[in-house]
Formats: C-alpha cells, sequence, structure tokens
C-alpha cells in the first residue's frame, strides 16, 4: 500500500503544478496592448494589476479577466487612474479561490481515497483473506489437503512397504485415538522420512492425507525462510495455530533440513533459520503427545539436522524410504504403468532387472518415456522395446541420430565396449550382459554395455569388487590389446574405478596393509556420498599407492584375458562395429561358438 500513496502523492503535485495552471490560465482571455488602450481610454477597465512583464485586467462590470504584455508606456498608471481604474494585486487567484482549491486539492484526493479501496478490497480478493498484503506476511501459507477420492492412495506408493505400514498406524490413530488412549499408548509427535530424493516420501505423505480423513497441511522447509528475521518464526506460529484449531490433522513439512539445520553457532549462521528452528521446537513440546497433530518431515540429508529435533518428544520415529530393490521396482513399474496402454505382453520383471538403482522418480520417467516412443512410432500401445529403449534415455539420454564419429573412432568405441563384456563375460559371478551397443548418446556416452543383475545384491565380496574393477578397466585394455594405442574414452571408467578401489581401501577394510581401520567415513549417504579423511596425510599418500595398485593389477587382469580371447575380441568388435547394437544373447552365441 506504501506504493500506492507514494504514487498518489506525486501525481497530486504534478497534477497542481503542470495541469493547475492551465486549467485557471484557461478562464484568462489574452488580448493585444491596443484593445488594453482603447479600453482604458474608454474608461472600461474595473481592476488592474501590473508586473513587470505582464498586465491582467477586468473589464468594468469585472466579469472578464484579460491579459496582455507589458510595453514601455511611461504615462499608463496616469491614464489607468483618469480612467478610475482600481489597482488591484490579486486578479488571478481572486477569480475564485474556492473553485480552484476544490480543482487542485480537494477531488484529487477523494480520487485517490477512492481509487485505494477500489484495490485494496481487488487485492484482498486474491490474497483469498480478510488481511491486505502487507499483513499477511507472518501467516503460514500451507496449503490444505482433505480426504478426496481423486487424491493419491497408499495403493498408489509400490515398494516402500515397511514406511507404508509404520503410515498405516498414523492413520490409525488418528481414526480412532480411544483404541490408542485407552491402553495409554500415544502416538509419536513427528514422523521423519528419510530417503535419497525421488522416492516416494512426498508421494507416501500424500497418500496417508489421501487415506486419514482429516485435514492436512503441506508446507517446504524453505517456504518458512523469509528476507526478514522473525517472519519464519511467526509462520511456524501461525501453521500450528491453524493446525491445533483443526486437530486432528497432519501437518507435513518437505525438505525440512532446510530449516532443521544443526546449529553449530559457526560465523555467519543464519539468524533467521535458527529462530525458525527454536520455535518449531518450541511449538512441538508445546501440544501434548495425544493432542492429535501429527507432523510428517521429509529429507534427505538427516545428517545435517539439529540433534534436538531428532530426540525422542520431537521427531522420535524415522522412516527409511530407500531406493526399491527389484521387487520394489518391478512393482511401480506396474503401478505407473496403469496410467498407459501397453499390449499386455509386457515383462516388467526384466525391465526392473536392467534398471538397477533408479529410484522411484526415474522409474516413472521410464514409462512415460515409453509412452512418448510409442507415440512417436505411431502406435497405439507400449511394449518391450519402447521400455527398453526408455531405460537407455533415461540413463544415458537419447540417441544422436547423425553419426558424428569416423570410422576409425567407431571401431575403437567397438573395441572399448567388447573389452567390458568379454572381461565381465569371463569372470564368474558378473553380472549377464544385456545389450552392448555403439550408438552415440546425448550424455556424451559414445556408447555403453548394459549389465542386468539376476537378484538383489546387499553385500559385495572382496573378489566381485575387483572384478568389478576390471571390468571398468576392461575397455581401455581392449584399446591397448585390440588397436594397439589408447584413448579418451575411457575417462569414465576411470572415474568409476577409482571410487571402487578408493571406497575399498579406505571404507571396507580390504587392504592386508591398514586392515579394518577406516581412514575416511561417508557423509551426506543419499545425496551422492561425499566422503571426510579421517587419517593424517601420510596415511592417505600410502593408501593412495595401494589404491592405484589395486587398480593396475586389475588392468592388467583385463589386459591377459583379452589377450587370451583375442580372437573372439576381433570377431565380436567387428560384428559390434557393423551391428552397432549386439544383445547380451548374440554375444554369448558367438563367444562361445
Ligand atoms: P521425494 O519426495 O522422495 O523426492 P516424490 O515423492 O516427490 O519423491 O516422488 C516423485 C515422483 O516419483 C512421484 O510423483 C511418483 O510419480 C514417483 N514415485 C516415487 N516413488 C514412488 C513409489 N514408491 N511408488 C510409485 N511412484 C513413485
Amino acid at each position: 500500500m506504501i506504493w500506492f500513496y507514494t504514487v498518489a502523492l506525486a501525481v497530486l503535485l504534478l497534477f497542481n503544478l503542470i495541469a493547475m495552471p492551465r486549467i485557471t490560465e484557461n478562464r484568462i482571455t489574452e488580448v493585444d496592448y491596443g484593445t488594453f488602450m482603447t479600453m482604458t481610454a474608454a474608461g472600461n477597465i474595473g481592476k488592474v494589476e501590473i508586473s513587470t512583464s505582464y498586465i491582467v485586467f477586468t473589464d468594468k462590470a469585472e466579469e472578464n479577466i484579460y491579459k496582455t504584455g507589458a510595453l514601455n508606456d511611461p504615462d499608463l498608471i496616469q491614464r489607468l487612474h483618469e480612467s478610475n481604474a482600481v489597482f488591484s494585486g490579486e486578479i488571478a487567484e481572486e477569480a475564485s479561490p474556492l473553485l480552484s482549491f476544490v480543482l487542485s486539492w480537494v477531488f484529487p484526493i477523494l480520487f485517490f481515497i477512492i481509487l485505494g479501496n477500489i484495490l485494496s478490497k481487488a487485492f484482498m480478493k486474491k490474497a483469498g483473506g480478510n488481511n491486505s498484503m502487507m499483513f499477511n506476511m507472518g501467516k503460514s501459507n500451507a496449503k490444505i489437503y482433505v480426504k478426496s477420492s481423486d487424491g493419491i492412495r497408499f495403493s498408489d506408493v509400490a515398494g516402500v512397504d515397511e514406511a507404508k505400514e509404520s503410515l498405516k498406524e498414523v492413520v490409525d490413530y488418528l481414526d480412532n485415538p480411544e483404541k490408542y488412549s485407552k491402553i495409554g499408548a500415544s502416538m509419536p509427535k513427528g514422523v521423519l522420512l528419510v530417503g535419497p530424493p525421488g522416492t516416494g516420501k512426498t508421494m507416501i505423505a500424500k497418500a496417508v492425507a489421501g487415506e486419514a480423513n482429516v485435514p492436512f497441511f503441506s508446507m517446504s522447509g524453505s517456504e518458512f525462510v523469509e528476507m526478514f528475521v522473525g517472519m519464519g518464526a511467526s509462520k511456524v506460529r501461525d501453521l500450528f495455530k491453524q493446525a491445533k484449531e483443526k486437530a486432528p490433522c497432519i501437518i507435513f513439512i518437505d525438505e525440512i533440513d532446510a530449516i532443521g539445520q544443526r546449529r553449530d553457532g559457526r560465523l555467519g549462521s543464519n539468524d533467521e533459520r535458527e529462530q525458525t528452528l527454536n520455535q518449531l521446537l518450541t511449538e512441538m513440546d508445546g501440544f501434548e503427545g495425544n493432542a492429535g497433530v501429527i507432523i510428517l518431515a521429509a529429507t534427505n540429508r538427516p545428517e545435517t539436522l539439529d540433534p534436538a529435533l531428532t530426540r525422542p518428544g520431537r521427531f522420535d520415529r524415522r522412516i527409511p524410504v530407500e531406493l526399491p530393490d527389484l521387487k520394489g521396482r518391478e512393482a511401480i513399474l506396474k503401478v505407473h504403468s496403469q496410467k498407459i496402454k501397453t499390449d499386455g505382453k509386457i515383462n516388467y520383471l526384466s525391465i526392473a532387472r536392467m534398471a538397477s538403482g533408479a529410484s522411484g522418480a526415474e522409474l516413472a520417467n521410464i514409462i512415460n518415456e515409453s509412452a512418448l516412443r510409442a507415440v512417436r512410432a505411431g502406435r497405439e500401445a507400449v511394449t518391450q522395446p519402447d521400455l527398453e529403449e526408455s531405460i537407455e534415455v533415461v540413463i544415458a539420454g537419447y540417441r544422436k541420430n547423425n553419426s558424428l564419429l569416423t570410422d576409425n573412432e567407431k571401431l575403437v568405441v567397438a573395441y572399448h565396449e567388447m573389452g567390458h563384456a568379454i572381461v565381465a563375460a569371463k569372470q564368474p559371478g558378473s553380472a549377464p550382459i544385456q545389450k552392448i551397443t555403439i550408438v552415440p548418446r546425448t550424455s556424451g556416452a559414445l556408447g555403453y554395455t548394459l549389465q542386468a543383475e539376476k537378484d538383489n545384491r546387499y553385500l559385495l565380496t572382496k573378489s566381485e569388487i575387483e572384478n568389478k574393477i576390471s571390468i571398468l578397466t576392461a575397455g581401455r585394455a581392449a584399446e591397448q590389446v585390440g588397436v594397439g594405442t589408447v584413448t579418451t574414452g575411457a575417462s569414465n571408467d576411470i572415474v568409476e574405478a577409482t571410487k571402487l578401489a578408493r571406497a575399498a581401501i579406505m571404507r571396507f577394510g580390504m587392504s592386508t596393509h591398514f586392515g579394518m581401520m577406516a581412514l575416511e567415513s561417508q557423509t551426506n549417504i543419499y545425496l551422492g556420498g561425499d566422503s571426510v579423511l579421517n587419517c593424517s596425510a601420510d596415511t592417505m599418500a600410502k593408501a593412495d599407492v595401494l589404491i592405484a595398485e589395486l587398480i593396475k593389477n586389475q588392468f592388467d587382469k583385463a589386459v591377459e584375458i583379452l589377450t587370451a580371447n583375442r580372437e573372439k575380441l576381433d570377431e565380436l568388435a567387428l560384428y559390434l562395429y557393423h551391428n552397432e547394437t549386439v544383445s547380451g544373447k548374440e554375444f554369448l552365441e558367438i563367444l562361445e561358438s
């Protein structure tokens, strides 16, 4: 509103400075000096006002006002006096003081007051409350969901059965609080959903709203943090006030790490965030366990949360929502495939195998990509190849249609990929090869080899890690063995192999030199997994030597395997060069023939 009054004042001043003089001037008739002299001679002058540059005068009846320029006329005063004119100083202003006051001040002020009223009413409607915009700043803007027939249900969320079980209890409590209070059990006040991005945390919280017949307030942690210190805290207060009025109900705070970060008193810490967190802690203590308000929160950085927030009595229940396993992936694919039309012959298990490590969000994306691909091909239903191709799109990007590679480069890439595949096939326990391709993708990959694990893997043995490293180094090894040169194509393999070798030595205690000493620890496990060194620089330098040695040994092993299978390597690389894509079955047939 302040801006409105500023603009109104500016317009008012401009109006008075520029427009008003014109309006009043319009009532004055400009005449030439001759007319003035004639009127003076005829004694037809009422009042007269003389300044250095102009003369304003009226006729005898004082009905009209005239104006003329002042000339060098020494006898003028004498002649005017003789014609009985009255010398006056305020003809123009006197013209109509009341009218000019009304015109220049009262009218514009009235105009702006009316305009202001109309505008503020319009704003209020838009803001949806009975406050003007200015007073809405400290209010929570939580979205409220209530049970609806088309909302998300537990049945829409697949593959996270443990999380669903825990939350079903919450829904049951909200439906029948007496059942729990009879025994003296009280529900946890806060439930923290933790897990990597895209695993369905937000979705499962919405499903709770869909299942429970109670209001559901949803807000993201970042929405609390405002420009002004104290606003976030006041939003928290407001949110809890609303929630208590509507109890039993659920509050959902997404990305709670935005406000719930550990208060460590570091320089440059964020006052606003800390105040908001303090307010949240106070509010959570402020209501009784059985008040009927349950707070759900989601985060993918649980280790950064303030310990005060996760202590019993606040967010005391923690529900992990992890990446789905094989069964979970299959279930998620099936749930999402209900939204699309398929030809009914899809093997979801094999798709789930290929998409190892994919999150729920990625699987939903794979299904959608496959439907888009079917439309592009002019088909009416999604088929198995659509889904297989869309996994590759999600992993590696779209195919690049115009071939950018020269023939020689294509051959090198063929050798490189066959190297991975042959070394994988020749080592026991490696995941079977699903597909090898040298079609470039928009992600920058010039080709890739797809392996699909048969079952879930929770543990890796030392020799399996070594085998994985040797498969990763096999691309470069094949270039060396087959073409006699090395290229930049192995850069990504190098990064991955080093990551694995480093983890084996620094975290998994797989070197005889250090044994079970933890040289680094992982933080941020759900978001990429940064690591922190726990050892001295000297130890680190020794560990580096061991890491390099491990990779080197595995590279030598890959070279050995490929040299022993040199003929097969040449045959398969040429086959791949000509066909561009080779299925796992074809590959095994040629390798074993
Ligand atoms: P998060 O909050 O964990 O980052 P979301 O709940 O926002 O993830 O999930 C994003 C999308 O991914 C959802 O809208 C849904 O389509 C899909 N999705 C994720 N997990 C699942 C699941 N377990 N079952 C079905 N769909 C899922």
